[in-house]
């Protein structure tokens, strides 16, 4: 019998091995680590944010969008939500769409995965790192850093990207994929932290504060972290699926209030406050040493002197601070803060509704190894689920036709 082999078992090589072992095809699934699925347990804080029901291919990026649509057209969200159920994962929908196991446990999720995979005979070979896959006699030949070589007729490549290199995609999966004629992009973290200059933003480490953070093009609400290195929070988090090459993150600390109001707002406090020195001016609206800040940035000296003696010029720069404070951006933190990865093996090599490749018939890819990486909100395991079980559908299809 013709046999696939997954390599990866993350999410969308678990999701890929299922799908084909549920075809009857034989797969044997290759994990480097100790355990297949480490990640899946991470997700979500431990709850797993599993999809998204708003997911459309406006929540993902890449050089070719597309590519995704595939997907969306032959197994999206309910596809995926029936995936689950078969595996007697039940859900629940929470705001803005995103899905969880109704356990709230992300280990539940893993859980029926395992299950399913044990069920269905899938062989699965744990400390198995391939390096490299070659092409032998029309059969596919893994070889392992470790171990004795194997083959197959049929490969999944779903060995992630290079974010949290710690729970086990350290990247070796682009290698593999270059090996067999693959081209593959640059790669740099995505839902990250931003890294900024640092002279504000070391002395509000630890303040948290809900804003409308922005970079050209995107802007996210939400909570924004100060740190010591930078801007962190959900807000922050999920612009950074939208950075490119953009040099400046802003703030709206007053988003849902225009300038004009603002202006007004700000001259009726000058009043309020009108003893009280400009360095309490902010007292009951703002933290304390964000308005110290907010005031800095304005250019306002000196902070002793009493609020009524803000100058209405100096009201119109603290309201174009407080509505566009802005932070210059220095890079994000490292992939062992990443959540996903942008950019990946081109998409544009491989059949958007198969996933195989078209470079060498029989080689299929799934998941985050492929450039294609989505907003904050369970969008990227909707990708991992949808290509692998993509792929481990049309692979098993493949070993059928050629019985
Ligand atoms: C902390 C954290 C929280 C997240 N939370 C969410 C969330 O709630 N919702 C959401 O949608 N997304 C979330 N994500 C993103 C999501 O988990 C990933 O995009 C998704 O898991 C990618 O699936 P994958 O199968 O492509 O890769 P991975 O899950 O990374 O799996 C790849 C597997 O391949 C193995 N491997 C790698 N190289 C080799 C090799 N050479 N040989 C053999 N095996 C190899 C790895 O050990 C790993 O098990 C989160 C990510 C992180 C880091």
């Amino acid at each position: 019998m013709n046999s696939i082999a997954v390599i990866g078992g993350g999410a969308s090589g678990l999701a890929a091995a299922i799908s084909a072992a549920s075809r009857g095809a034989r797969v044997t699934v290759y994990e480097s680590g100790a355990r297949v699925g480490r990640k899946i347990l991470a997700t979500g804080n431990g709850r797993c944010n599993m999809t998204n029901r708003n997911a459309s291919a406006e929540h993902y990026h890449g050089a070719d969008v597309d590519f995704v649509r595939g997907a969306q057209e032959k197994f999206w969200v309910e596809d995926t939500l029936g995936f689950f159920l078969s595996l007697g994962v039940m859900t629940k929908t929470e705001s803005d769409g995103r899905v969880y196991p109704y356990s709230d446990r992300a280990s539940s999720v893993l859980d029926a995965l395992r299950l399913k995979l044990d069920t269905l005979g899938v062989r699965v070979v744990t400390n198995y790192e391939v390096k490299s896959v070659k092409r032998k006699n029309n059969r596919f030949l893994i070889v392992p850093y470790r171990g004795e070589s194997e083959t197959a007729d049929v490969v999944i490549v779903a060995t992630g990207g290079r974010a949290a290199p710690d729970l086990g995609s350290k990247g070796g999966g682009y290698n593999i994929l270059k090996g067999l004629g693959h081209t593959v992009t640059d790669t740099r973290p995505s839902l990250v932290q931003l890294k900024t200059e640092t002279e504000t933003v070391r002395k509000l480490k630890g303040i948290r504060i809900t804003a409308e953070a922005s970079i050209d093009g995107a802007s996210e609400y939400g909570e924004i972290l100060f740190t010591d290195y930078g801007l962190s929070g959900i807000a922050i988090f999920s612009l950074t699926a939208y950075l490119d090459k953009q040099k400046t993150v802003s703030l709206d600390v007053m988003s849902g209030t225009d300038k004009e109001e603002l202006t007004s707002m700000l001259t009726k406090r000058a009043h309020l406050m009108s003893d009280v020195p400009i360095e309490s001016y902010f007292t009951g609206m703002l933290d304390k040493r964000v308005g110290q800040a907010l005031l800095k940035s304005a250019g306002i000296t000196p902070l002793s002197r009493p609020s009524h003696t803000l100058t209405e010029t100096e009201i119109t720069r603290l309201a174009d601070v407080m509505k566009k404070w802005e932070f210059k951006i220095e890079g994000t933190m490292s992939w062992n803060n990443a959540q996903t990865t942008k950019g990946g093996a081109v998409t544009r090599e491989f059949d958007k509704d198969t996933m195989e490749s078209k470079i060498v018939k029989g080689l299929y890819a799934a998941g985050e190894v492929l450039d294609i990486d989505g907003d904050c909100g369970g969008y990227n395991l909707q990708w991992a689920w949808s290509s692998g079980c993509l792929a481990g559908r049309n692979a098993a299809l493949r070993e059928e036709n050629h019985k």
